[in-house]
């Protein structure tokens, strides 16, 4: 049998590069303790929102047509409401993505002369033309709904006297982003989104609180809807699929939020009684049952490049020893050839495409180029292993994913192994 180093070596990390690896692994095991426990109490509770719905093999039918009565799709619903602990919750394949999702709950709970405001700053890029920031065709102030922006304070927190003083008659809704996207802005942990929530219904308890969800499920034990949002919004190839959803989104809340959403999502009057799970709901119960190990080994990935990278010198944020909300590192990688590198590094240690070399492009949308590493069994899934980030200073990489340590763990050191031949990185 092969030992691991020379395996490791067979597939081009050398053996400096994999101890140096194994130095920080091994610094990280109480950590990785910690995380293993969460996602235990994570799995028990999808677990038992299984059992209590009794999911059995016909909820894995395939509806179609109308999809009325889908038991599948119904039982799927119920499984993440209980998981989520919320009164109701719309997971669909008919939902497309997570800005889709977002859209969808913003579109549905608003009426022409309200407004919305962002209490977290400035949000996912997406979200501009959504809102309308950006001028865009069926925006919501195409529909007469305005927006405001509290900013999050240098430090990176709430403004809560800001926060209750943008509230004012017309406010109805509120969005937080949990996770950080693409800003340098710290990500938002669930005691400090259940602050601003308290903050924000002691002001008027009628605002509905939005969460932006995306990146965060099952990183941490609570999650936003148990401390009060009244909806949590997020994509199914991120953290929720599990690896397995192949499209998808979800909103979970309130009756009313959840009604309103499906009301637009297929029409008033049809609701949530229509739309076929088309096949997919097998997949999406069990990558939701998988979501939790899922994200934890993300999470490993994620904690293992900063704390690999921050030992090289480099600047991570989080830095390696924060705590976290999401599965989003960014690791600034200094010089173009140096991102470069880090994101041939994580498309060479890929399943899939590991033959490919990323070139940086123009992305419609952005004002430099781009570069990209996915090696994905889902297009664009970045709970799968993957990198970005724009050619420019601080030529930051953004990095998340991996549906199993070993793998992520791998992806890294090949990361690194690249920097290392083009002579970017000196190991200690
Ligand atoms: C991914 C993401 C979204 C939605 O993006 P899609 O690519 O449309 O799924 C929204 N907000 C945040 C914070 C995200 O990470």
């Amino acid at each position: 049998m092969t030992a691991i180093r020379e395996y490791y070596a067979g597939m081009g990390i050398s053996p400096a590069v994999y101890d140096y690896g194994e130095k920080v692994c091994a610094s990280l095991r109480g950590r990785f303790a910690e995380i293993d426990e969460t996602a235990e109490y994570n799995q028990l509770k999808v677990l038992a929102a299984m059992q209590k719905n009794k999911i059995s093999a016909e909820h894995f039918a395939s509806g179609s047509g109308y999809g009325y009565s889908d038991l599948g799709r119904d039982g799927l619903e119920a499984v993440y409401a209980d998981t989520f602990h919320t009164e109701a919750a719309l997971v669909r394949p008919q939902i497309t993505c997570g800005t889709h999702a977002l859209s969808l709950a913003l579109s549905s709970c608003l009426r022409p002369g309200d407004e919305m405001i962002s209490i977290s700053g400035k949000p996912y890029d997406t979200l501009e033309e959504v809102i309308g920031i950006r001028p865009s065709r069926g925006s919501l102030a195409e529909y007469g709904v305005t927006y405001r922006e509290v900013p999050l304070t240098p430090e990176g927190e709430f403004d809560l006297p800001a926060i209750r003083a943008a509230i004012g008659p017309r406010t109805k809704l509120v969005e937080i982003q949990r996770s950080r996207g693409y800003l340098t802005r710290p990500s938002l942990t669930v005691s400090r989104i259940a602050e601003a929530i308290r903050c924000v219904k002691e002001t008027n308890p009628s605002v509905i609180c939005m969460v932006d969800n995306c990146y965060g499920e099952f990183v941490e034990r609570l999650e936003p809807s148990d401390v009060g949002a009244d909806m949590v919004v997020g994509s199914l190839i991120k953290n929720p699929g599990g690896g397995l959803a192949l499209t998808g989104g979800y909103i979970a809340g309130t009756n009313e939020c959840v009604e309103n959403a499906a009301c637009r999502l297929t029409s008033p009057g049809l609701g949530r009684e229509v739309g076929p799970s088309l096949g997919v709901s097998r997949s999406f119960f069990q990558g939701f049952f998988l979501a939790p190990v899922v994200t934890a080994a993300a999470l490993k990935g994620a904690i293992f490049a900063a704390n690999l990278y921050e030992g090289l010198g480099f600047s991570v944020t989080p830095g390696g020893s924060e705590p976290r909300t999401d599965i989003i590192q960014a690791v600034e990688l200094g010089s173009e050839e140096g991102l470069c590198a880090f994101c041939e590094g994580i498309q060479a240690g890929a399943p899939v495409d590991s033959y490919v070399t990323p070139e940086p492009w123009d992305m419609p949308g952005y004002d430099s180029k781009v570069i990209m590493a996915a090696g994905a069994f889902v297009q664009g899934a970045s709970i799968e292993l993957s990198a970005d980030g724009p050619l420019r200073s601080p030529y930051a990489a953004y990095f998340q994913g991996g549906l199993t340590f070993p793998h992520a763990k791998f992806g890294i050191l090949m990361s690194l192994q690249r920097m290392t031949e083009k002579g970017l990185v000196k190991l200690p």
